[in-house]
Parts: C-alpha cells; sequence; structure tokens
C-alpha cells in the first residue's frame, strides 16, 4: 500500500562482532521496531559468517513484511578494515576474511538493497548524531574494549581512507614496547586495551582477574598493582589522545566501549594526564559515550537510511545508557 509519509518505512540495520550480532529494524526516528540478536559463527569460517550474516538480513526483511512494513535498505557494517566506498570488507583477523566484495554478496543473497559500514566508524555516525558527540564538528569517538579503534569527525565527515583510517590502537606508545598482533611493537593496544590491562595485572601479581573490570575493582580498592597497572594504561591512552588532538584539535573524545564503563575511574584520570600533556593546544572535552553497544547498530541504521536518500529524523535516541554518577560529562 502506497504510504506517503513513510510512516510505514524501515530500513534493516545489523552490526556483526566477533562474538555476536546485532539488528534491527529501525523507523526514521531509528526507534527498534524488531530486534535480532545472535552469535557469529565465526569459527567456522568466512563463508558461514557471510551465510548467517545474509541469514540474519532475510530474517528481519522477512519481519518487516509481517509487520506490513517496507524495508527500504540494509545497512551492515562490520569489524576490520572495510572500504565503504567500494563496499569491500578488505581484512578482518577476528572474521578470517580478506578482500570479500561482502556489500556485493550481501545484495546478490538477500535481495535486499546492502551498505556496507565499519563498525567503529558507524559507531561514531551515531554517537555523532544521536548520541554523546549531538552537533560536534570535530570529534573522536573511541571505544577501548578487547582492541582499540577510533572513528574521526572532522569538519562534519566522518574520515575513512579507504577503510584504513582511525587506527588509534596501533599508534606506538611504548616504542621498545611489547609485540603487537599488528606486527608492530608497543602499540596503544598492547597497553590500553581491556585484554591488555588483564594480562599486564596478572603478569605483575601473579593472580588471575576477572577481566579489566576486575582491574577496575581492585583499583577503587585501592590494591597497588592494579592501580600501576591502570595508571600506566590511562597514560598511554593520554599521550595518543595528546598527539590526535595536536593534529585535529576535536573539541569533543567520546570514550566509550567496555573500558568507558568504569566510567569517572577511567575519564576523571584520562582528563588529568591528557590536561598535563597539552600546553598551547584547543582543549577537548573528554566525554564517555552515551549508546554503548547498540552504537554500531545505530550507525548501520543512519547508514541505510542515507543510503535510501532519507535523512534519519532524530527524536530521543533510541537506546541510551543510564548515565550514572561520575559518568556524565564534566
Ligand atoms: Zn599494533
Amino acid at each position: 500500500m502506497p504510504d506517503p509519509h513513510g510512516t510505514r518505512d524501515c530500513v534493516v540495520a545489523l552490526d556483526v562482532g566477533g562474538t555476536g550480532m546485532k539488528g534491527a529494524l529501525l523507523d526514521r526516528a531509528l526507534t527498534p521496531l524488531a530486534v535480532l540478536r545472535r552469535p557469529t559463527p565465526r569459527r567456522d569460517g568466512p563463508g558461514v559468517v557471510v551465510a548467517a550474516i545474509t541469514g540474519a538480513l532475510r530474517d528481519l526483511a522477512a519481519q518487516a513484511a509481517d509487520r506490513h512494513l517496507t524495508a527500504r535498505h540494509a545497512g551492515t557494517v562490520v569489524p576490520g578494515t572495510v572500504d565503504e566506498e567500494a563496499g569491500r570488507a578488505v581484512y578482518s583477523a577476528n572474521i578470517g576474511w580478506s578482500d570479500l566484495p561482502l556489500a556485493a554478496l550481501l545484495r546478490d543473497a538477500s535481495d535486499l538493497p546492502v551498505t556496507l559500514g565499519h563498525d567503529v566508524r558507524a559507531g561514531g555516525l551515531a554517537e555523532c548524531r544521536t548520541g554523546a558527540a549531538r552537533g560536534a564538528r570535530d570529534a573522536l569517538f573511541v571505544p577501548v574494549g578487547t582492541g582499540i579503534s577510533a572513528a574521526v569527525l572532522c569538519e562534519g565527515r566522518v574520515v575513512r581512507g579507504l577503510g584504513y583510517a582511525g587506527e588509534l590502537g596501533h599508534a606506538v606508545v611504548e616504542p621498545d614496547g611489547d609485540p603487537c598482533a599488528c606486527g608492530g611493537r608497543g602499540c596503544l593496544e598492547t597497553v590500553a586495551s581491556a585484554a591488555a590491562i588483564e594480562a599486564a595485572y596478572a603478569a605483575r601479581s601473579g593472580r588471575a582477574v576477572d577481566g579489566a573490570a576486575g582491574v577496575a575493582r581492585l583499583v577503587a580498592r585501592g590494591d597497588p598493582v592494579a592501580v600501576a597497572v591502570w595508571d600506566r594504561a590511562v597514560d598511554a591512552l593520554a599521550a595518543a589522545l595528546a598527539t590526535f588532538t595536536t593534529l585535529l584539535a576535536p573539541g569533543l573524545i567520546v570514550v566509550g566501549g567496555g573500558l568507558a564503563q568504569a566510567g569517572g575511574l577511567l575519564l576523571d584520570p584520562l582528563r588529568a594526564h591528557l590536561g598535563e600533556r597539552l600546553t598551547f593546544q584547543r582543549r577537548p572535552e573528554v566525554v564517555r559515550a552515551e549508546l554503548g553497544d547498540e552504537a554500531g547498530c545505530l550507525g548501520a541504521g543512519i547508514l541505510a537510511w542515507q543510503a535510501a536518500g532519507v535523512e534519519p529524523a532524530f527524536r530521543e535516541p533510541a537506546f541510551r545508557e543510564p548515565v550514572t554518577a561520575g559518568s556524565a560529562a564534566p
């Protein structure tokens, strides 16, 4: 049935992570009309992952049809190096594909128009449009989790660099430091990722710990080894952010990912360490991300609406993490 106001229109949005997929049907205000969660079968190889993505897209499209909704377009975001313009998944160590024409494969297999995006750049786009960086023109979105990546918003545009932009996790912070999975040495990721923090605590204390969150709890209790590990990670992050700030002068740095759940325990010393490292530079505000792990899926929805030639009309953010004491903007 024709719908001149587009109120029965939606897009299919899918965020493919290393462990799980988050999908949704989103209306123009990015309100979820249906959601989908399922594992990413990465251990079974890239072919099985592509089939699983296709299955998720088709299932969401079928849910749209059941509800008499018109799925205008699909946005799929994936990790690794992604060339959005060419629709290619260039490389992902996590999923194991390389130089895959993923957008075309998904279009052919799902019968949907599919736009391919990068998970972190899409998440950054969502934070810029409807999250912590609303209205910003120059900002950096840094999810700190198992790894560290970044989305660079420069003069209102998300910088892509043929898919290679934003690899803050591989900025060198300790030139003689530990080897990194990328082949380099002393990358930020080897010091400040959640995995590195957990490993450093275990190595220095000789005790196992329940992830970076476990180290954070020990920091709060004053455990001296945890405090030393945490401080080293925060200072390394501040060093990388200071270099970025010198180059691109963001007004705002939005910290997300699992580590941001530590709130003020992370952000307060990060602001202090960054402040100490800056002299004449524009001083960015450092805030916590607002969209949590839904940012990638919302970003996929924004990409899909834009590909359909429609600008999403935001009301309140569709998903928002509760703001707790110590985690809000300063
Ligand atoms: Zn590296």
